[in-house]
């Protein structure tokens, strides 16, 4: 497992809902977690490493001490409220890359936890911006298509390299081509996905 990085088609994968929590899925998100804590991430989407689940990680501490912080959200269903905020976000799949995004500073999750219970959550501050940033990568969406114009002028030049980073594993032959990355995401989906 590893963390894919912008602009891997993955990350434009909207994800499907999850049939069921198993063994392997548990896992999974053992792996994410250490994955999350190794690259010094807050949370972690199931896209960022290249799986079509609808499925995120996320301990606000970062810490990987502190077992009791870590939180799984699966088929998360997520309303947002409150003012809008801005706060810098940055995003494992686009690493050293900071930038201020405007979130509304409250939210509601529903989701299921890696018991298969459905729990549900208020959040306020860092958790409920880390839960609405992590649930927009299960739709294909990432935190600089919500930068302000000037915002993501100001990062073109390092996003034209991540861009020339990935074309050149391509072209080494380290990255397969779309269809064949779209064929296995649909194949992993048709074994666990609704
Ligand atoms: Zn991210």
């Amino acid at each position: 497992m590893r963390i894919v990085r912008y602009p891997h088609p993955t990350l434009r994968h909207k994800s499907k809902a999850l049939r069921r929590v198993d063994g392997e899925l548990r896992n999974i998100v053992a792996r994410m977690f250490d994955l999350m804590y190794e690259t010094n991430g807050i949370g972690l989407a199931a896209n960022q490493v290249d799986l079509p689940y609808r499925l995120f990680v996320i301990n606000v501490t970062g810490d990987s001490g502190q077992r009791d912080q870590e939180h799984v959200f699966i088929n998360p269903v997520v309303s947002k409220y409150g003012p809008s905020q801005e706060a810098e976000e940055g995003c494992l799949s686009f690493p050293e890359l900071y930038a201020p995004v405007v979130r509304p500073e409250r939210c509601t999750v529903t989701a299921y936890n890696l018991a298969g219970q459905e729990i549900q959550r208020e959040l306020t501050g860092l958790f409920a911006r880390a839960v609405q940033h992590e649930n927009d990568h299960l739709e294909g969406v990432l935190f600089i298509d919500r930068l302000s114009p000037s915002a993501l002028m100001s990062l073109k030049e390092p996003l034209g390299e991540l861009e020339r980073e990935l074309e050149g594993e391509r072209m080494r032959g380290l990255l397969p081509d779309d269809r064949q990355i779209a064929a296995r995401l649909a194949e992993l989906e048709m074994m666990r996905a609704e």
